[in-house]
């Protein structure tokens, strides 16, 4: 296991907010005790505004660095241009190393991406790393086919829309390939149904008991393996928790295990970037994911 992670990512925001610098850095303190033997990296590359302009306007690169709010749940941070960037090269070095080495990649960074829209921050996320990751992928680190799985609670509307641009003409159609699994109706809206056959939604009802969850999670991970595709992005949000305290999801520990044994035996090269996930218990979400993912049986051909 590859660890991504960058100590700067802790260095703004507020514990006044859900999405606050101490799930960042507990979640590592946490992760590096248990797993003394996992590799951990600080991402050294400079994002250039080339590659972020796969996924975003030029004036949404523009609008990052203006001191001013973007909405309510996502403000104005000093410098959170230059953190975003962060959360984009760890995103890109952990589809790299994937890809390079067929071994598990997690970028343990904020903000998270997974709302951000080729030119709208919101959601606490500014850049979505994780299209961006999918887009270079394909475009840069060799990999034809690239699928985003995104389990975060919320409905991953930013890489959606940035990823179904892509996918009904020009160049690369039929290259990538979306699955979100979210609470709905919640926040941000989107998600209750697809948008064709490789952009894909699995709405889950607030309350729904957790093999429900867990059947609908399997699914939505057989679509991504049908799709074939030579590497898997998981947009790992862990705010479908049973306690966590911005969703009504019922999902347990064990079942992050479950989500990372499932990805073990794609046997494909994947990637995992931390989006959402706001509850106390966050290191142990995580450290339950990662731990099922590095170390579940393969099973016997
Ligand atoms: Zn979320």
């Amino acid at each position: 296991m590859l660890i991504l992670h960058d100590p700067q990512c802790a260095d703004y925001g507020s514990s006044m907010r859900p999405e606050q610098p101490a799930r960042v850095t507990k979640s590592v303190a946490y992760v590096r005790a248990a797993h003394p033997d996992w590799s951990w990296r600080v991402p050294s590359a400079v994002v250039t505004d080339e590659t972020l302009l796969l996924a975003h306007t030029p004036a949404h690169l523009k609008r990052l660095t203006l001191a001013r709010d973007f909405n309510a749940d996502t403000p104005f941070f000093p410098a959170i241009n230059e953190h975003a960037r962060r959360a984009v090269a760890a995103a890109l070095e952990a589809a790299q190393h994937a890809l390079a080495t067929r071994t598990p990649a997690f970028s343990l960074m904020r903000p998270p991406g997974h709302h951000a829209t080729a030119d709208q921050a919101m959601g606490f996320c500014y850049l979505n790393q994780t299209a961006i990751a999918a887009l270079a992928a394909h475009h840069h680190f060799g990999a034809t086919r690239v699928a985003v799985w995104d389990f975060d609670a919320h409905h991953g509307n930013g890489t959606e829309a940035i990823l179904h641009a892509h996918a009904g003409a020009g160049p690369d159609a039929g290259v990538f390939f979306f699955a979100s699994v979210h609470q709905f109706p919640a926040y941000p809206g989107t998600g209750a149904h697809d948008l064709g056959p490789h952009t894909r939604n699995w709405p889950v009802a607030p309350r729904t008991p957790r093999g429900a969850h867990l059947a609908a999670l399997r699914a939505s991970l057989d679509a991504v393996i049908a799709f074939a595709p030579d590497l898997i992005l998981v947009s790992a949000g862990f705010d479908a928790y049973a306690r966590d305290p911005i969703t009504a999801m019922t999902l347990e520990r064990d079942d992050f295990a479950v989500l990372g044994c499932w990805l073990r035996e794609t046997h494909r090269p994947a990637a995992a970037v931390l989006e959402g996930g706001y509850s106390d218990d966050l290191p142990l979400l995580i450290d339950a994911f990662l731990t099922g993912w590095q170390n579940s049986p393969t099973p016997v051909a």
